[in-house]
């Protein structure tokens, strides 16, 4: 079965984290704030955060931004379900906004049209979360404008989008955002087995969420109420978790680093062959918009409506494991628990009925992509 992604491990990312095993810290050394620094060097973003996974960094980077009970955050519906469940691990509930047809990506027209109607209702949201789907970066210029404009606050879930970048900004600068989030699950771009993180230029945000990392404990003296306490004295000031990074995987994260710029050439390298081969085909391709550079999460292509679910199975058959990114989260059981019904998104809706993920990652073959193209022109 080809995959439809894969982690690329090297010798030098299985030596990084042999070399940890072998040392004083497996976790709280010095390998968590090393990889936070690389992410920071890399993006430009002033501060990182490394937490256990990027659920875990939604869900500190909306508490951070005062997330609570009685707030809303607006997410999309096409995306993995931590977009949405972290607003309601703060107790605040979820909203969505459509999505553009060509993208899959947060739709502007749409957002200015709900943050419009929220306003009039009194019920803007304390924070939208867009999504970068496959890596390809939403419109964040207009996204910003409006949600300053309004005072909402940004969390950018750039999960897929390691080593893109939008304009002349890296993913992960929060130029046009207040927290970004990254994932290293091991289908992403660079893993840490699970992983992930928070950049933000606001030295208080980060503060705050390295304070959630871990049991909102304090322990430097400048910060204590009790600064005389003794030197064993370390005090909680909020309701904080562990989620916090082990040595190991920020070991592999550093080495894994090292390839991140290799990684995503070589999937915007094997994204031009798809193209290549799938030219004239009865599809069409989900792109980055122009002026972006998409880390290539994802391939994701629309097929005409009504083929999707035979051309799934079809291909999986040929040992290739294709894949659906993403069910809309609005029509999932829990969510439809909650009130939401199918249309309430009809753009999503109709997008989750046309796409079909194709298999890429690193080592994927030229011959690889030969016969899944041509597996694919054969149904269709
Ligand atoms: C993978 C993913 C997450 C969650 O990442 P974990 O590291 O597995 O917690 C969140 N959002 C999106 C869009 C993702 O693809």
């Amino acid at each position: 079965m080809i995959p439809y992604g894969k982690q690329d491990i090297s010798a030098a990312d299985i030596a990084a984290v042999v070399e940890v095993l072998q040392s004083d810290f497996l976790t709280q050394g010095p390998k968590v704030p090393a990889f936070e620094q690389l992410i920071c060097e890399y993006t430009g973003a002033h501060h990182a955060v490394a937490v256990t996974n990027a659920t875990a960094a939604l869900h500190i980077a909306c508490l951070a931004l005062g997330v609570g009970a009685g707030d809303s955050v607006w997410t999309s519906p096409i995306t993995f379900l931590a977009s949405a469940n972290c607003a309601l691990y703060c107790g605040a509930t979820v909203d969505f906004v459509d999505v553009e047809p060509l993208t899959g990506n947060m739709s502007v027209h749409s957002l200015a049209d709900k943050l419009a109607a929220a306003e009039r209702a009194g019920k803007l949201p304390k924070v939208i979360i867009p999504v970068h789907l496959a890596g390809h970066s939403c419109d964040m210029q207009q996204i910003a404008q409006l949600a300053r404009s309004y005072g909402v606050k940004i969390i950018e879930d750039a999960s897929h989008g390691i080593g893109g970048s939008y304009h002349e900004w890296k993913l992960g600068s929060c130029h046009y955002s207040d927290i970004t989030v990254f994932s290293f699950h091991p289908v992403k771009i660079i893993t840490t087995a699970e992983g992930g993180i928070a950049t933000t230029n606001d030295a208080a945000l980060a503060e705050k969420m390295r304070l959630f990392r871990s049991h909102g404990v304090v322990r430097d003296k400048n910060g204590l109420t009790r600064p005389d306490e003794g030197d064993w004295y370390y005090e909680q000031q909020l309701l904080g978790f562990n989620y916090r990074m082990t040595e190991l995987q920020a070991a592999l994260g550093c080495s894994q680093m090292q390839r991140l710029d290799e990684f995503v050439s070589c999937r915007n390298q094997l994204a031009e062959k798809y193209q290549a081969q799938l030219l004239n085909l009865p599809l069409t391709l989900v792109e980055p918009a122009a002026g972006n550079y998409s880390a290539r999460h994802l391939f994701i292509v629309r097929l005409p409506l009504g083929l999707r679910k035979t051309v799934f199975d079809k291909m999986r058959q040929f040992d290739i494991q294709v894949h659906v990114h993403y069910f809309p989260i609005h029509l999932q059981p829990f969510y439809q628990e909650l009130g939401f019904k199918i249309g309430d998104y009809p753009a999503a809706e109709q997008f989750y009925e046309e796409i079909l993920t194709l298999p890429l990652f690193p080592s994927l073959t030229d011959d690889d992509i030969c016969y899944i193209s041509s597996s694919l022109r054969s149904l269709l």
